[in-house]
């Protein structure tokens, strides 16, 4: 998407250890005609594919997918990443390991809010080495669901988890995917959707 290029060209801060800032339209502070535009985006490469449902894990996710969901007409549900008095019943759980915080944690949904056979898109703001999006994966397969495709707004294609996740044929689609990224620079790999 190349609004998207341009935008984390402009805004876009590069921080040690291999992160991207973008909070200042993303993931903090949100620009909402923006990411209006981020929703259009994900409906448009995922035309084909039937979406009952949006799956994203708390907490920069939620915006993004609630946007997008507008676009496809259904409900959004997040994993939580920790155990609250509000979530009651069974629950599914997959334990992930957090690429900014580095630590493990669990994520946790209540069952009733993703049930066998339903088709689900899952949507986050960020791919990096992928065990974020492999947890939600984990959730869908334990709960029988059907997994249509993984939206990514910014792929750190340097990083493994999108080699990971198209190696076992997952329908992965990220709207920017830096190749490299430096003080001195970005480059985006070209998109062929
Ligand atoms: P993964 O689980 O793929 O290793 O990392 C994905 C999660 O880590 C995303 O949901 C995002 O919150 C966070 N993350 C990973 N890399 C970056 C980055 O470069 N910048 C920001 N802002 N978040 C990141």
């Amino acid at each position: 998407m190349k609004a998207l290029e341009e935008r984390i060209l402009k805004d876009g801060q590069v921080r040690p250890g291999h992160i991207l800032k973008v909070d200042s339209f993303l993931n903090h502070q949100m620009d909402i005609p923006f990411i209006n535009e981020i929703g259009k985006e994900f409906k448009r490469v995922f035309a084909d594919r039937q979406v009952d449902k949006i799956l994203t894990i708390e907490a920069s996710g939620i915006g993004i997918a609630c946007i997008t969901a507008q676009y496809f007409g259904v409900p959004v549900v997040f994993a939580k990443k920790a155990q609250s008095i509000n979530l009651d019943g069974d629950q599914y759980t997959a334990k992930v390991q957090s690429y900014t915080h580095n630590k493990t944690y669990d994520v946790i949904l209540t069952k009733k809010y993703l049930s066998e056979g339903e088709h689900v898109l899952v949507i986050d703001d960020f791919l990096a080495n992928g065990c974020a999006a492999r947890g939600l994966i984990e959730i869908i397969e334990e709960s029988g669901a059907i997994l249509e495709g993984v939206g990514i707004v910014i792929e750190k294609g340097f990083q493994e988890g999108g080699k990971d996740l198209r190696a076992r044929g997952i329908n992965l689609k990220s709207l920017a995917i830096i190749k490299s990224m430096s003080d001195d620079g970005l480059e985006f790999e070209e998109l062929d959707y």
